[in-house]
Parts: structure tokens; C-alpha cells; sequence
């Protein structure tokens, strides 16, 4: 810039307040947007992950698609994708994103991970990729203590890590996780492997039911709707994580008896057999007479 010719000096401060302020203006109203949790309909931004048959997906150097995350604005446009190598590859992501994490207290699912990002991560990732686990965890998170009758205390419902089995310890609405389990019984069969995330899916649908509906104590009868809840999260996971073509439907607990004997696992369905109204079969299931 010559600031010195008059004749451009008289014209600069115009065009400079175009320049700087336009895009200013922009971003600040975006992200007055975004600081406004208070009022819903104020975000501008909603985010998810995109299906893998989308045209708008992310593709690898090989044209492979990738796991897409999306911005969106206003109206549902798409503002941008970008495109990971893995859920752990997001989560690091996410993690380091001001725009995710500045207000990670006040989002769903902070309080149920007692602020413990290595779990609060990857149950983000969950609930962008199945949006009905959001409702779930919002459920829960809508009572902050409950009495667990049991250990005559109350308790903060929340995720923890395991080394052992999935599971909710139903009084206290507390979900044990193992991040590494990817099979239920090692049956020869696909529905028996699933990602880890989907184990958590079961288990908060079990926290839900003792928040909620108060099923203090665990019953087989629980797990239709946690495994109808986990099929939601098993195809959006099909849909939307690469590597997951050969997942299916659960479509039942473990086996179910016939004429009297146990039959020890169900056969595979495939997703055109199934719907989001799919009812899978408990263990205790007799023939009709
Ligand atoms: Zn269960």
C-alpha cells in the first residue's frame, strides 16, 4: 500500500473496513451464535457425521470414503466435511477444536462422564453418529442423583471404564464401559461382533431405563428395548463408520429355547429384513404351542 499518494490514502479506510470487517462481522455473528446456550434456536451450527454413500463424503487417496464430519449451518447447508482415518482420529480432533470443546461442560454427556475426557470423547463421537443416543444420555442426564436403595446412597449416574463386561449396575444408573470388548458370546456368527461404542449404546439405554422408568433392579425383560436401541446405534454405524460392512442387526439376547431345548444363537439378518420397529428375541423363548 502507498500511503503516501493522497489520492489513495482518502480511498483506503473504506475499502479497509470492506476488507477487515465483512468477514469479521461474520464470524463474530457465527460464533455469538454458537455462545448462546441458552437459547437453542440461536445455534447456527449443528454437526454429524455424513453416510457413507453421501456425495459429499470425504474420500482417501484411493477414493475410499472416509469416516465425514460436517458442519452445517442455518437451513441445514453443508459449511464443510472433513475427512478421519478413525474415531480415535476424531476424538483427538475434537478434542483440539475450540469450536467443540469451548463450551464441553455445558454439553450432553459431560456431566455423565464426571468430566473425564477420555470417555466424554469417544461418547461424542457416539452420539454424532447415532443422533438418538442424544437423547438417551440427555434423559439420564436429566436427574443428577439417584438413591440406590441398595447402598443407601445417592449417586451421580455416570460412565466408567472396565476391564471387564459391559454393564449397568442398574440401583446407582452407573455404566461400566469396556472400550476394547467387540463380541458378546464368540458365536460364529456376525451379529456377534460389533464396534465397542455400540456396547456403550446398549449399556446407557440400561442407565435410561433406571432414571426414567425406575427399573431398579435388572431383568431380561429390559433388554428388548436396549437391544432395539443398540440395532439404531449397530446401522448408523453401517451407515456412517468405514469398516463396519460386514455389521448386522442383533436379533436376539443370546439363544432362545425350541421344543424345549436351548438353541444357542440366532442367525444372522440382514438390514432389508430389519426396521427401526425390529423387536429382537430374549434368551427365554418358547415355541407356541
Ligand atoms: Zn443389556
Amino acid at each position: 500500500m502507498r500511503h503516501h499518494e493522497a489520492g489513495r490514502t482518502i480511498r483506503l479506510p473504506g475499502l479497509l473496513l470492506c476488507i477487515v470487517l465483512a468477514p469479521l462481522l461474520f464470524i463474530l455473528g457465527h460464533a455469538a451464535a454458537q455462545i448462546a446456550p441458552a437459547d437453542s434456536n440461536a445455534v447456527a451450527f449443528s454437526y454429524g457425521f455424513l453416510e457413507l454413500d453421501d456425495p459429499r463424503v470425504v474420500a482417501d487417496a484411493n477414493g475410499v470414503a472416509m469416516l465425514t464430519f460436517a458442519c452445517f449451518g442455518e437451513d441445514d447447508n453443508l459449511l464443510w466435511t472433513r475427512g478421519f482415518a478413525s474415531i480415535d482420529a476424531w476424538c483427538t480432533y475434537a478434542r483440539n477444536d475450540p469450536n467443540l470443546s469451548a463450551q464441553k461442560t455445558e454439553q450432553t454427556g459431560w456431566a455423565l462422564c464426571l468430566g473425564d475426557e477420555e470417555i466424554f470423547w469417544p461418547l461424542q463421537a457416539l452420539l454424532y453418529i447415532c443422533p438418538s443416543v442424544r437423547d438417551t444420555v440427555a434423559a439420564i442426564e436429566s436427574r443428577p442423583l439417584v438413591y440406590d436403595r441398595f447402598a443407601r446412597a445417592y449417586k451421580s449416574p455416570h460412565i466408567e471404564f472396565t476391564d471387564g463386561e459391559n454393564l449397568c449396575q442398574q440401583p446407582s444408573a452407573t455404566v461400566l464401559w469396556n472400550p476394547t470388548i467387540t463380541r458378546a458370546y464368540g458365536a460364529p456368527v456376525a451379529w456377534d461382533t460389533f464396534p465397542p461404542l455400540v456396547g456403550l449404546a446398549h449399556e446407557l439405554v440400561h442407565a435410561r431405563q433406571r432414571v426414567v422408568e425406575d427399573k431398579q433392579i435388572y431383568g431380561p425383560v429390559l433388554q428388548i428395548d436396549a437391544m432395539k436401541d443398540e440395532n439404531l446405534a449397530r446401522y448408523a454405524f453401517y451407515r456412517r463408520v468405514p469398516g463396519n460392512e460386514s455389521l448386522r442387526p442383533r436379533p436376539g439376547n443370546k439363544g432362545y429355547y425350541r421344543n424345549g431345548e436351548f438353541v444357542a444363537y440366532f442367525e444372522d439378518v440382514e438390514w432389508s429384513e430389519w426396521s427401526p420397529s425390529f423387536d429382537p428375541v430374549l434368551d427365554i423363548f418358547e415355541d407356541e404351542p
